[in-house]
């Protein structure tokens, strides 16, 4: 593609759309056009942030939104939905960090991946990419350890376990070859059993501004392995995603994901 990529952001006056609008108006590959942040935002109408064209304001929603390649959705589901709506309408590409989401949405969003390309993720930085893969090659080599998740975030943070904690539990199952979510175990308040063999457990911690830290644990009998990965700054993620962003400019409809950028990194300048 020899002209830039047109994105449109959702979420922007978040915490993740923030830091993505301040990489992407710096980055000649992109240019902005549209930016939605929640419909009762004090934002609506206000400048996106420092560098983005002048005449470009925060939108309330997608409507009158100019045609885009992609859109970088980090919101809730209830926004991740209708930046898919718009996607579906006009064809964008859907890039979505959004995490939380029920299995309405998810079913919704692979149904859409028939007609445009999305790529989700739960966690685009690369150090979380290869984590989920060395604990899956771990998971397969120690099958009877057991396999605990231990996430912590910022007090804002509104889902738990987190997208990210998930996606490690799921990494222990495929390594297992089983299926992640019938042997999660969220809560064990008033459980009086033993621990299930071949349950994976999931703990939260949340407070202050920690940006996020998963302790994958897989333990054994008087020895365990731990695989950490601490997120400090969240232009981490920004960064992934885009990079991502302009690897799925390039690509056919689809449910694409972070493994695939990384399996297939080439993108035409
Ligand atoms: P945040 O609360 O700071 O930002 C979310 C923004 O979405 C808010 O500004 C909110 O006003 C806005 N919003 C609410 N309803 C909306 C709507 N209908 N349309 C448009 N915008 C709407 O949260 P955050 O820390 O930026 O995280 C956002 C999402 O991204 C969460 O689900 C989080 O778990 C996820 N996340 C993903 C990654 C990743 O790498 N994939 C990294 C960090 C966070």
């Amino acid at each position: 593609m020899t002209r830039a990529i047109r994105v449109a952001i959702n979420g922007a006056a978040g915490r993740m759309g923030s830091a993505v609008c301040a990489l992407l108006v710096r980055d000649a590959r992109f240019t902005l056009l549209h930016a939605v942040v929640a419909p009762d935002s004090t934002r609506v109408g206000t400048p996106v942030c420092a560098n983005a064209p002048a005449a470009l304001r925060c939108a309330r929603d997608w409507r009158d939104a100019p045609a885009v390649d992609v859109v970088i959705d980090f919101s809730t589901p209830v926004g991740l939905g209708a930046a898919l709506a718009h996607c579906l309408a006009g064809g964008a590409a859907l890039l979505t960090g959004t995490t939380g989401c029920d299995a309405a949405m998810d079913a919704r969003l692979l149904a859409a991946s028939a007609r445009i390309a999305v790529l989700r993720a739960a966690n685009f930085s690369l150090g979380v990419a290869v984590l989920r893969r060395l604990l899956r090659e771990a998971a397969a080599a120690l099958p009877a350890w057991d396999g605990e998740i231990v996430e912590a975030h910022h007090g804002a943070k509104r889902d738990a376990p987190s997208g990210t904690a998930l996606a490690l539990g799921d990494a222990i199952a495929q390594g297992r070859h089983t299926v992640g979510e019938t042997s999660f175990v969220y809560n064990r308040t008033g459980l009086t059993d033993e621990r299930k063999q071949g349950s994976i457990g999931f703990a939260t911690v949340r407070g202050g501004d920690i940006v996020g830290e998963h302790t994958a644990m897989l333990i054994g009998q008087g020895e365990r392995l731990e695989l950490v990965h601490r997120a400090t700054d969240r232009s981490i993620f920004a960064r992934g995603a885009l990079h991502a962003a302009h690897w799925l400019s390039q690509r056919a409809p689809g449910a694409w994901t972070l493994e695939d950028v990384l399996a297939n990194p080439r993108v035409d300048a």
